[in-house]
Order: C-alpha cells, then sequence, then structure tokens
C-alpha cells in the first residue's frame, strides 16, 4: 500500500475555497466530481473544472489522478451551478443515495472491491481520522449488530404527526433483545446533528433496557467507484474494526435496506425489507421479530459468522450451519 498517496487538491468555486482532502493519487477523476460534488452539491455533469487537464486537454473521467502530476494542494478552479430546483438537493445528504438505485446481484464485483488497496487505504485514513464519540463502552465478548436507520428502523419518507408512528414495529424489543449478545452500532448516511435528533425522537438514547454503543454519520463512509454505477458511498466495516480489535467478520453483522452499503464487507451485511409506508404497514410488520431469532440463534450457535449465508437467513437452521 505504500505507492499509494494521499493528495490534497484545493476547490476554488464562488469565491470560496473548498479543501477536498479524501483522495488518493489512484482515485480518478470521476472520483474528484464526486467529491466536489459532496463538497458544492454541484452535479458531476454541471462541474467546468477549468484547469484540470490532461495531455493539453481536459482531463477525462477516467483518467488516475497521479496521471495529471498536480502540486500539493493545487487550486482547482471550476464553474457551475447548484440545481436549487432539484428537491433534496439541499436538504438531508441521504437523498444522494437513493438516487442511484441498489443492485443485488453483484457479488463478484463485490470481493473485487473488498480487496482493493486504494479502498482499504481510505478505511485506513477514516481509522485514524475519524472521530468516535462514544456513548457506552463495549462489553466483555459481545458480538457486534450494525444498524442503518432510513428504512430500516424508521420509515423516514412519509408525513407523520409523531416520530413514532414511522418507527418500525417492535424496534424497542428488537433492540432489547439484540443488546443480551450483541453491542450496537447505529450507522446512517447522514450527519450526526439528524442520527441524535432521530434517535431522541424514537426514544432509542433513553430506553433503560439496551444502550447503544455509538453513532457513525457520512463521515465515515467512503467513496467507491464501481464501473456499472460510477462513484458510490459505502459503509466500511473496517472503520470500526480498525478501532476495536475485538470485533471482525467473525463476530459482526450489519443490517441496512441498501445492499451497496456492504460492498467492503459482503459477507457481514443483511439486506432486510425495508420499512416504508408506515401508515400501511405498522400492523404488519413483523421483519425486527424473526431478525430478533435469527441473531439469537446465530449469536448461540455459531462461532464464527464467516460461516453464514445471511441471503438466506429465514432458513437458517442451528443444526446445519454451525
Ligand atoms: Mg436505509
Amino acid at each position: 500500500m505504500t505507492d499509494i498517496k494521499e493528495i490534497v487538491v484545493v476547490l476554488k468555486w464562488s469565491g470560496k475555497e473548498y479543501p477536498l482532502s479524501d483522495l488518493t493519487d489512484q482515485d480518478t477523476v470521476e472520483v474528484l466530481r464526486h467529491e466536489i460534488f459532496l463538497k458544492t452539491q454541484v452535479r458531476p455533469e454541471r462541474q467546468k473544472l477549468l484547469n484540470l487537464k490532461h495531455k493539453g486537454k481536459p482531463a477525462a473521467d477516467n483518467v488516475k489522478l497521479c496521471a495529471l502530476e498536480l502540486k500539493p494542494n493545487f487550486k482547482l478552479m471550476m464553474v457551475g451551478s447548484t440545481e436549487a430546483d432539484i428537491e433534496g438537493a439541499c436538504s438531508l445528504p441521504e437523498d444522494i443515495g437513493e438516487v442511484i438505485d441498489d443492485f443485488d446481484d453483484a457479488e463478484e464485483r463485490e470481493d473485487s472491491v473488498e480487496n482493493s488497496a486504494v479502498y482499504l487505504a481510505k478505511v485506513q485514513r477514516r481509522v485514524r481520522d475519524y472521530k468516535i464519540a462514544e456513548i457506552s463502552p463495549p462489553r466483555e465478548g459481545k458480538n457486534l449488530l450494525v444498524l442503518d436507520i432510513d428504512y430500516t428502523l424508521f420509515d423516514h419518507r412519509s408525513p407523520a404527526e409523531q416520530g413514532t408512528e414511522l418507527m418500525r414495529p417492535f424496534l424497542h424489543e428488537f433492540l432489547t433483545s439484540a443488546y443480551e449478545n450483541y453491542d450496537i452500532v447505529i450507522w446512517s448516511a447522514t450527519s450526526m446533528r439528524w442520527i441524535e435528533e432521530k434517535m431522541r425522537l424514537l426514544g432509542v438514547d433513553t430506553n433503560d433496557n439496551y444502550k447503544i454503543m455509538f453513532y457513525l454519520d457520512s463521515n465515515a463512509m467512503i467513496s467507491v467507484h464501481v464501473p456499472e454505477r460510477g462513484v458510490v458511498d459505502v459503509k466500511p466495516l473496517g472503520v470500526i474494526w480498525g478501532l476495536y480489535k475485538q470485533y471482525s467478520s467473525r463476530n459482526t453483522i450489519m443490517f441496512d435496506d441498501i445492499r451497496r452499503n456492504f460492498m467492503m464487507n459482503p459477507k457481514s451485511g443483511l439486506k432486510i425489507r425495508p420499512f416504508r409506508q408506515a401508515h400501511l404497514n405498522r400492523s404488519k410488520d413483523k421483519e425486527l421479530l424473526k431478525l430478533s431469532t435469527y441473531l439469537r440463534q446465530i449469536a448461540l450457535y455459531c462461532k464464527d459468522f464467516n460461516l453464514l449465508n445471511h441471503r438466506k437467513w429465514e432458513h437458517y437452521d442451528p443444526k446445519k450451519n454451525s
């Protein structure tokens, strides 16, 4: 990994400077454009990068940054405007993820991403720089459960008078049961402020029957390039594993309604059915109850979670897989 260099580009746009510090020289121009989008909300196709040249011409999206021979703290000039008329462009960052379709059959691609040195370097940078605010300490001998919020624990899109109307049924029962065998982390692709607000709304932060170990927000995620999809943001478990050595793929499981979030750790992810249209589905949805049973069984009977196939979680038989 020694040949991967971190680089910092300073974007100049609309009279302001934006340091882009999440890049390596192995990233492409397309990744650079994605980082610019995250900072400015100017969509990649709208970004005119005035002084980004490769062999005397504007640098194409597939060109690696190392080929551009940028000076340290290179000042990149951009012209482009945000699309204020695009709904949500200025509100929650989770809207970014939902624009991109999910894909469900990408096992091979997932494996290749998992081992890419460039992405491992990004994960290590998160381990080094991301500050985790522990709410409750890890406990001896527990497994690790990492939970998404939106559409996993909460329908964040339906209108409601009170947040609790949009809570997935059995949420507190589920967390209480999981807490017996798992330390619990919440990881959402939004800002920390929104995560804290949602957890307060749902009463997760004050329930006496369980404790959340900590929250992770979008800043703990990394951007990866997928050939057919472009650049997407994912949740690499290595960020947690790098800081807490007692957890690994042997004892960690992650729930999310979007499979691409597992791209760095495909075997540790369980894609749950999304909880949408809370008002219609509140009386029917039993996903969290069933998942409680699965979590308890694998904690009791499985010594190494690498042996499990979470795609078949509903058919888990402790006697056959352990
Ligand atoms: Mg979600």
